[in-house]
């Protein structure tokens, strides 16, 4: 890199930012998004609804309309929802509310990585535990790793990025058990498996759940992501929110799929047949090992080497996404439409008969 006419921060220089490749592959299969547009009566139904807006105007800064309608889908209070730009939003508010400079997040690895890297930009101190294969957790895992030295946060992902696979609920409570702060669940894959630590909001107040709307609503392009927690939590991340945060449109795109909810999360069941259907198939390349997956992806494992193989994946036209600098020889594939999938797996098969 260049060198730059100011630095940055010492403790940030060291970190390399996000960069996920974003290019016009005829087959993306590296962000976990939906292959599929929302429906066709959301989009006519939002283009009517922005020509109502008052641009002229701030949105609602509470975005109450939105935040109610979530509450209902729910069965929990508007003043237990918020709402942001992306789930990531959602975790950087409550690391700069609850964590920082003199605080810890602990991390159980291989998780999302935007997890350990928002907490670094946020000066807060991470703890990582890392996980054996296949990855699950357990009970007194957790209970040892969050009373051996108390968090202000414990990020539990489920179902977990890249992994895949989804953890018992009975950890969630022992991480609220063996410390005195939060436990944020990131279910930003929630709707594809696994059980929703929502059952567990009326239990426990340190508890908050995580969703997102750009996996299984298909609108990763207009960012939003929320959280349930209890009423004071919500009350207290005010301080570190920005005025305005969400704008117009973004909640009327909140607002409006939620009319649509029915449709839009139609297709999540087709997406769980397919991702069943391609782990067999996949299962069926030779040397090809793949994991368990409750999430629109699933993470595998060759022989070889996982950065030449995803750079023969890409040239031939398939995008997927290389963890095998997180776990070796791993990559991980969203599950696409049908074609895009068997096309997916004859790249497979052909790129490692190549190899072999
Ligand atoms: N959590 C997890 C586990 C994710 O994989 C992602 C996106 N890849 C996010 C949160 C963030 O999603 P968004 O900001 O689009 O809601």
């Amino acid at each position: 890199m260049s060198e730059r006419p100011f630095e940055i921060r010492d403790d940030l220089r060291a970190i390399p930012p996000y960069r996920a490749p974003q290019t016009d592959a005829p087959i993306r299969l590296n962000t976990n998004e939906s292959p599929w547009p929302p429906p066709k009566e959301f989009a006519a139904d939002l283009a009517k609804r922005i020509a109502t807006l008052d641009l002229n105007r701030y949105p609602d800064r509470d975005a109450r309309a939105l935040r109610t309608g979530l509450g209902a889908r729910h069965g929990w209070p508007m003043d237990g929802v918020w709402a942001a730009n992306g789930s990531n939003e959602i975790i950087q508010t409550l690391l700069l509310t609850f964590g920082g400079p003199g605080r810890s997040v602990l991390l159980f690895e291989p998780t999302y990585g935007m997890h350990s890297h928002i907490a670094r930009v946020t000066a807060t101190n991470v703890v990582r535990k890392d996980l054996p294969e296949p990855w699950v957790l357990d009970v007194s895992t957790v209970y040892s790793a969050v009373s051996f030295d108390p968090p202000a946060l414990t990020f539990i992902c489920s179902p977990n990025n890249p992994t895949g696979n989804a953890h018992p609920l009975s950890v969630v409570e022992s991480a609220l058990e063996a410390g005195s702060g939060l436990v944020v669940v990131d279910e930003a894959y929630g709707e594809f498996g696994g059980e929703s630590a929502r059952a567990l909001l009326d239990k426990y107040e340190r508890l908050v759940v995580v969703r997102s709307f750009s996996k299984s609503w298909r609108l990763a392009g207009a960012r939003i992501g929320y959280m349930l927690a209890n009423p004071w939590l919500i009350e207290a991340i005010q301080v570190a929110r920005l005025p305005y945060h969400l704008s117009a449109l973004t909640q009327a795109a909140g607002e409006v799929a939620l009319k649509h909810a029915t449709a839009a999360l139609g297709q999540v069941a087709e997406i769980i047949a397919e991702r069943d259907r391609l782990s067999k198939e996949m299962e069926r390349a030779p040397g090809v090992e793949v994991f368990q997956s409750d999430a629109n992806f699933i993470l595998f494992r060759t022989p070889y080497e996982g950065t030449p193989l995803w750079e023969q994946l890409a040239a031939a036209g398939v995008l997927v996404r290389d963890f095998s600098a997180v776990i070796p020889r791993a990559l991980r594939v969203t599950v696409g439409t049908t074609d895009q999938n068997a096309t997916f797996v004859e790249t497979l098969r052909s790129v490692l008969a190549d190899a072999r």
